[in-house]
């Protein structure tokens, strides 16, 4: 079997997760998305996603297009089961020296396994493996505003069975610069939260980087010793790794890492200095299954702990986390509804079959592949009338 095609789609969605409406933080109403579809000699087709955010990952959908392009002159007459061929051909004609830029080689590698699963008659999951599991407890992102609205939203998904709740604590300090007030009032949403929600569910506290200095952390930090379900994700920017090494060290919770996460030659920097207890891995920061399954291997071997998290992704991308999720030993929630709590593609559902969703539990259907499909029908209509045209 050889590559005939890579091709690119972009997508329209628009924003309906609360603090990404409007702009009014670094999160965009309208993120880049992009289809990526394999197209193989004989006509099998793989499909996958390149989700991405201009301020988070420094990508527009035009730049992802473009890349597109380019792997399709690396990619046409390879192998798509040469999984690591494929990889090394696309680092080698973008990005492979640098961290980021990697949402389209994620979503071309995605849509590989899909192709080859498709072909061979194996779920993803067995490409990468095998699954310790195919049912999911998830976790949501919560981005409210006020400690009222934030301890709202703690009751309700607790009550609908997620088992982890990311709190974000860094969108006001990050739009509004870091100051005693602006970390106050995130701590303010955080007390909430932790008021509102019990021990079982885990407490994800998320400052995306805006919390910057590492002795003001631990000092903050200090106010929730003995809560044994909280960890404090990524408080200081990516690249300062020994100020994380200190948090952890002093902060008395655990350490979660995400976008520091960008390689596997990264990870293993952060588990060789004892960085962090738990990483977010984000296949379109990593590059895709391939990469992740590299990045997955080092955590396992350092007993660091892994969830795996939506970009926010369409149902193609949310199957491909709870695909990752299946072949990693040690469960965490999985963030897999970004298709439903993030991101609106309009009335034409385009997308077919992928996980389902119960309460808080997602279960992977039974099917090779990716286990999902397009209904091109409907998606030339989303090109035409998607959001943002
Ligand atoms: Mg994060």
């Amino acid at each position: 079997m050889k590559i005939a095609k890579v091709e690119g789609f972009r997508l329209y969605p628009k924003a309906i997760k609360e603090a990404w409406v409007e702009d009014e933080y670094v999160w965009p109403s309208h993120p880049p998305s992009v289809l990526m579809k394999v197209t193989a000699e004989d006509g099998t087709y793989g499909i996958g996603e390149a989700s991405s955010q201009q301020w988070y990952l420094g990508e527009t959908s035009d730049q992802i297009l473009e890349l597109a392009r380019i792997y399709d002159g690396a990619l046409r007459r390879v192998d798509p089961g040469n999984f690591a061929l494929c990889n090394h051909l696309m680092e080698a004609a973008y990005g492979g020296g640098m961290p980021g830029g990697r949402s389209a080689r994620s979503g071309v590698d995605m849509a590989l396994y899909d192709l080859v699963g498709k072909k061979r008659g194996l779920p993803v999951h067995a490409l990468l493996g095998g699954a310790y599991r195919t049912e999911f407890e998830m976790l949501t992102n919560l981005y409210h505003k006020t400690p009222e609205a934030m301890a709202e939203a703690c009751r309700d998904f607790v009550k609908r069975g997620f088992r982890g709740l990311k709190i974000k604590v860094g969108d006001v300090v990050l739009a509004k610069g870091w100051d005693r007030d602006n970390m106050l009032s995130e701590l303010a949403k955080l007390d909430a939260a932790v008021e509102a929600t019990p021990r079982h569910v885990y407490i994800d506290a998320d400052a995306n980087q805006g919390w910057e200095s590492a002795s003001w952390t631990v000092t903050a930090l200090r106010r929730y010793a003995g809560l044994d379900n909280l960890s404090i994700e990524q408080p200081l920017p990516y690249a300062d790794l020994d100020g994380h090494v200190h948090v952890r060290r002093h902060g008395g919770v655990p350490v979660i890492l995400d976008e520091s996460v960008w390689s596997a030659k990264q990870m293993l920097q952060l588990a060789r200095m004892q960085a962090c207890d738990r990483i977010v891995l984000k296949m379109n920061r990593l590059g895709g299954f391939h990469e992740s399954m590299k990045t997955v291997a080092i955590c396992e071997s350092a007993n660091i702990g892994v969830s795996v998290d939506t970009n926010p992704y369409t149902m193609i991308g949310d199957t491909a986390c709870c695909h990752m999720a299946a072949a990693i030993r040690t469960h965490y929630p999985v963030d897999c509804e970004g298709h439903v709590s993030f991101l609106d593609w309009g009335p034409h559902k385009f997308v077919t079959g992928g996980i389902t969703i119960k309460g808080g539990t997602a279960k992977l259907p039974d099917a090779p592949g990716l286990g999902v499909d397009i209904d091109w029908a409907l998606l030339a209509k989303h090109s035409k009338e998607g959001y943002d045209r």
